[in-house]
């Protein structure tokens, strides 16, 4: 799941992208409101937490200037405490919830599983693909009743499959939703992963979920055995 955080006050900033990094998000940072403008143009983000109190474009309009634009990544106002016009007016701009600063990082996490479900058809904080579970709290995953422990990132790729079931998801896509900025140009860092992912979720079975599509990407499926 990637995220942009477009806020000001470095501090914050870097303690939600640390916080959320170690919740498998991966994350970029603009500090400015045309900055943020800039890289939520340029990349697929699935959600966007923007504080209200930004330099040069403040989180209300840029807001709304990205859903004029057609931006359909699921946005998170962080407001001052008492700021009723600016949550109401973050709400109208088309932002999909807020958070009261200083909030509980835990209420952070909450409510971005939150605005996933509101996003798709998931009502569950389960995801299922054959016989593989993936609980979206715990991060652990399941098949055939044995827990199978992740790393980060391999949580994140393996929400990214389940997400998208059936679908052929190109080595770009992936990077570009697991990885941030900073790390998803090294080139095989895609297959590397998908290798990890593999070992712990197919290896042990008999019916293989993750299927490489030639020339194409990857896709999770079931029902391949081999
Ligand atoms: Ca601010």
């Amino acid at each position: 799941m990637r995220v942009l955080v477009v806020e000001d006050e470095h501090k914050i900033a870097a303690f939600i992208k640390r916080g959320l990094e170690e919740n498998a998000y991966a994350v970029d940072v603009a500090y400015d409101g045309e900055e943020g403008y800039e890289w939520a143009q340029n990349f697929p983000y699935d959600i966007i937490i923007l504080d209200v109190m930004l330099p040069k474009l403040d989180g209300v309009a840029l807001c709304k200037r990205l859903r004029a634009k057609g931006g359909n990544a699921s946005v998170l106002m962080l407001t001052a405490k008492d700021a009723v016009e600016d949550r109401v007016a973050g709400l109208d701009a088309g932002a999909d919830d807020y958070l009261v600063k200083p909030f509980a990082f835990q209420e952070l996490l909450a409510r971005l599983r939150a605005l996933r479900r509101r996003g798709g058809d998931q009502r569950t904080t389960q995801l299922r693909v054959a016989d593989l579970t993936l609980d979206l709290v715990t991060h652990l995953a399941e098949r055939d009743d044995q827990s199978i422990d992740l790393t980060t990132k391999e949580f994140a790729l393996l929400e990214l499959f389940m997400r998208h079931p059936n679908q052929i998801l190109s080595r770009t896509v992936i990077a570009e939703h697991v990885w941030d900025y900073d790390f998803y140009s090294q080139s095989n860092i895609v297959d590397v992963y998908v290798r990890y992912l593999r070992k712990k979720i197919d290896d042990p079975f008999d019916e293989k979920l993750i299927q490489t599509v030639r020339g194409a990407g990857y896709r999770l499926a079931e029902g391949s055995y081999g």
